[in-house]
This record gives structure tokens, C-alpha cells and sequence, in this order.
């Protein structure tokens, strides 16, 4: 047994700078760490995890969880309680083995125990000082690349400016502010323009920075009079990103030191990036002449992922993962969960999770059943009424034939498309559909949606019809 099968060994994080080596000892202790950047692979299970189980049950069962060794191919990890451990054990445990062999690579088994003891929260005393620039900035994540990030129209315009930044040797546009809502990239943005700057240039120092572990150095540095080696800190920066700006809203003195920080860099010619959820001028409790600073430069919006990015994302996801989930069933999650990327890829985490440990081909009912609370919360209400309009117009027929007892197959066809529709784009069980068809056996209902989902593989018509009525009504 080695000296470090106690903790699991330092070089199999895939850092792939010396930068984040170096950073590694630091990264457990610091209170913020991990808030955007799991550069190790516990911390990204663990936010895999809660992606996939929902933030309360992740911070009640996950999140306390302790890696204490990996060997021969077993994790083990510590729990709090022996109620932890045995809910974590019943529950959990075969996710969290599916991905943690995702994320570590050779782990086969995952087991818990109950720690002899609180694990000792240490160096909370550690003084700012004593902190090197390369501690200054948070891990970066390695798939936050450019390669790795799909463009499409609703992100093509911080695409570029982003590449632009990180490509031209001299400062771009300065600062480069980046906005959107939660999820739709910012954060993967930043850590491209990271990445790709040290590998073209590793002279050029770069730092990203949540602006809450801005916040949390900054009063440290203050609690410890240490301010002028904070400071001196940033002093020798190139490059520094603050992520999520909009935390240091309402902080004033936090704000005051960010816009002197900031200034100083600037005049100094050196480039600043900025990611907020909101645009400068919208940045409530921010002051004003901090606002208007903010806006100086390049301003690119992130706006909401619409159908054919979403699409394209998944495909990217699955295809890098080697996932082996059916075009259809893609398609019915970019259809089904709208604008935030993370819910999309948690979406495909859970399913791919699911079908590896059942070992049955994904369908769109499997995935419909297994992500049914992410549907609901998160897709428009598309109605049935809706659909049958939608459908009846399309076809030209009337909707009274979406309820009717006739058979004709130039009104069957359409009820059955409009049956597939209302599974694949309502929660609505096969019974309820049935009834809402004029009363119809819910075995009727299964059939026109097998039978469409085999016409959409084989028969272009249909398939664009469905495509069509499907982005029509999902609007
Ligand atoms: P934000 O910082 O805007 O909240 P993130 O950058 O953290 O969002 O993105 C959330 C997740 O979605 C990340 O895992 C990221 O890799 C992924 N993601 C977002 N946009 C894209 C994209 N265009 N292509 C690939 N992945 C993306
Ligand atoms: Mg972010």
C-alpha cells in the first residue's frame, strides 16, 4: 500500500497545467473552492451527482461525503451517520459507482463507511500571504474547451468574441463582458479562453476567479491587514476573469476594491473578462460608475438555447461520452427541456446512467418516465387541445376527427400522429390520453405511437410532418 491510497492520488486529477498541480494541497481546505472549476474527479461526481438527484437530496446525502481511499478498483468513502451510510448505501450508491467510473476510470465498486470522526477542518488560518499567485485563481475544468462548446445562433456572437479575446496576443476588447441566464454557458466560455491562452502563450499569467472567492480573498486579506499583498497580488496578472459578477453586487467595500482592481489593470493594458447574469447596466446594486465601467468594452449576450443547439449539444455530449442513446430519444429531450444546457446535460447523465446499469436500450418512454420531474418543471405546457389543433390544421381535417369513431385512413393517420404527439410532448399517461381521444382504450393510444415512432424512421412524410407540428407547437 502506498502513501497515498489514503486520499486518491494526487496525479490522476487531469490537471493539465502545473498551475493546478500546484493548486491541488490548497483546493480541499478552501471554503470556496470547487464553486465552478471541479478540476478533480471526486468534485466532479459530486456535481454530477447533484445535477442528476436535485440539490436538496445532494446537499443532505452527497455533499458530506468524504473520498477516504480508492484501491483495487474500490472507492470508499466516508459518511457522517450511520443513517448517511445507509441511505447513501440503499440509494445511491449504484449511481454514484456508474459515475464515479465515469469520472475516475477503473472504479468497479463503491463502498461507504461511517468516519471514525468529523474530518478536521484546517488551515481556515492559512493568511492570505501566504498564498502564491498560482493559488490566486480557481481550477480550470478540462472540458471547458472551445472545442468542446457547440455553437449555435443564440451563442455565436460570445463565441467569437470569446475566441477573438483569447486568441489575439494583445488585449481585444477590454473588458470583455459576457451575460445570459444560468447554465447557458458563461462559465465554459471563461475556462476556454483560459485554456487556450496558456497553452498558446503559458508566459501570459491567467487568472479566473469566481467573484465570490474574489469577495472571500479580498475580506481574508482585510481580516488578516493584509491588503497589500492582495493587491500585489493581482499586480503580475495578464489575464483575469471574474465569474458571476453580480455577487459582488450589494458588497460595497468588496466592490470598491474590484473597481480599483479592475481600473488598475485596465490602465495597465492588461485584459479583464467579466461573466454576469445580467447585462452591465441591468446589474442592480452595483454602483453606477462600476456599472458604466463595465460597459466600455465588448458586451456579447448569451441568449436562451433554442431546438437545434440544444440538439446539437446533445449530440455532442452522447457522441463524446460514447453514450449509446437513440437519435429519437435526443431529439425528445431538446424538444422537452428548454433553455439551461445543465439541465440538458443532466438529463443525459441520468439517462445514460440509468441504461448502463439496467442494460436496455434507451426509449423515449424510459427516458420520459425516468426524467418526468425535469419535464415537468422545466418544458412549457403544451396542451392537448393544442396538439389536436396544431394537427387538425396541419392535415386539414376537422378536430371534432380527432375525437370521432371513423377510420378512414386520411383521419386516422393525423389522430395518430396527434396521439404520438401528446406522448412525446405532454406527461399525460396512455389512459389519459386514450380519453381525451374521444374515449379511447389506452392499448389504441400505444399502438399509434409505436406505429408513428417506426413511420418516422421510414417514411420522410411523416417524419417532417411530426418535425414540423413538433417545433410549431414547441414554440
Ligand atoms: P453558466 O456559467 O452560464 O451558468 P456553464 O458555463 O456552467 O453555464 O454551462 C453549464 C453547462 O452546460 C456546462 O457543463 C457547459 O459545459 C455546458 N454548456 C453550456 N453551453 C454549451 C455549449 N454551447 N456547448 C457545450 N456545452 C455547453
Ligand atoms: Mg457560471
Amino acid at each position: 500500500m502506498s502513501a497515498t491510497d489514503d486520499t486518491y492520488p494526487a496525479d490522476s486529477t487531469p490537471t493539465a497545467t502545473p498551475d493546478q498541480a500546484s493548486h491541488h494541497p490548497a483546493r480541499a481546505a478552501a471554503p470556496l473552492a470547487g464553486d465552478h472549476a471541479p478540476a478533480d474527479p471526486w468534485e466532479r461526481v459530486t456535481e454530477r451527482m447533484r445535477q442528476d438527484i436535485g440539490e436538496a437530496a445532494w446537499r443532505n446525502w452527497i455533499k458530506p461525503l468524504r473520498v477516504s481511499r480508492l484501491e483495487d478498483g474500490t472507492l470508499t468513502l466516508e459518511a457522517n451517520s450511520t443513517l448517511a451510510r445507509e441511505r447513501v448505501t440503499s440509494q445511491y450508491a449504484d449511481r454514484l459507482r456508474v459515475i464515479s467510473a465515469a469520472e475516475y476510470g477503473g472504479v468497479r465498486k463503491v463502498e461507504v463507511r461511517v468516519a471514525a470522526q468529523a474530518a478536521p477542518r484546517m488551515s481556515q488560518q492559512k493568511p492570505a500571504a501566504k498564498q502564491s499567485g498560482e493559488a490566486l485563481g480557481a481550477g480550470l475544468d478540462p472540458r471547458y474547451t472551445f472545442s468542446n462548446f457547440v455553437v449555435g445562433k443564440p451563442n455565436e456572437l460570445a463565441f467569437a468574441v470569446a475566441r477573438r479575446t483569447a486568441e489575439s496576443a494583445t488585449v481585444a476588447f477590454n473588458p470583455l463582458f459576457l451575460y445570459g441566464g444560468v447554465g447557458l454557458g458563461k462559465t465554459h466560455l471563461m475556462h476556454a479562453i483560459a485554456w487556450h491562452i496558456r497553452e498558446q502563450d503559458p508566459s501570459r499569467h491567467v487568472v479566473y476567479l469566481s467573484a465570490e472567492k474574489f469577495m472571500y480573498r479580498f475580506v481574508q486579506a482585510l481580516r488578516f491587514r493584509d491588503t497589500m499583498s492582495f493587491k500585489e497580488q493581482f499586480r503580475s496578472v495578464d489575464v483575469l476573469m471574474i465569474d458571476d459578477v453580480q455577487f459582488i453586487s450589494g458588497k460595497d467595500s468588496t466592490q470598491e476594491e474590484f473597481f480599483h482592481t479592475f481600473n488598475a489593470l485596465v490602465e495597465d493594458g492588461r485584459q479583464v473578462i467579466i461573466s454576469a447574469d445580467k447585462s452591465p447596466t441591468d446589474l442592480e446594486g452595483m454602483e453606477e460608475r462600476l456599472r458604466s465601467r463595465l460597459g466600455w468594452g465588448m458586451v456579447a449576450d448569451i441568449h436562451p438555447a433554442d431546438y437545434e443547439l440544444r440538439l446539437g449539444i446533445l449530440q455532442a455530449k452522447a457522441e463524446r461520452a460514447r453514450l449509446a442513446v437513440p437519435d429519437k430519444v435526443l431529439e425528445f429531450l431538446a424538444h422537452r427541456i428548454s433553455s439551461n444546457v445543465r439541465e440538458l446535460e443532466g438529463a443525459l447523465t441520468r439517462i445514460a446512467a440509468h441504461a448502463s446499469l439496467v442494460g436496455r436500450e434507451v426509449t423515449i418512454d424510459s427516458a420520459a418516465e425516468l426524467l418526468a420531474d425535469l419535464l415537468r418543471a422545466s418544458s412549457r405546457q403544451i396542451s392537448i387541445d393544442e396538439i389536436q389543433k396544431q394537427v387538425a390544421a396541419h392535415y386539414d381535417v376537422r378536430v371534432a376527427e380527432m375525437f370521432s369513431a371513423r377510420r378512414a385512413r386520411n383521419i386516422a393517420r393525423p389522430r395518430q400522429v396527434a396521439m404520438y404527439l401528446a406522448k412525446t410532448l405532454t406527461s399525460l399517461s396512455y389512459p389519459e390520453i386514450g380519453r381525451r381521444f374521444g374515449g379511447r382504450d389506452h392499448t389504441t393510444v400505444m399502438h399509434a405511437v409505436r406505429s408513428i415512432e417506426g413511420l418516422i424512421n421510414t417514411d420522410n412524410g411523416i417524419s417532417e410532418d411530426v418535425q414540423l407540428l413538433r417545433s410549431l407547437l414547441s414554440s
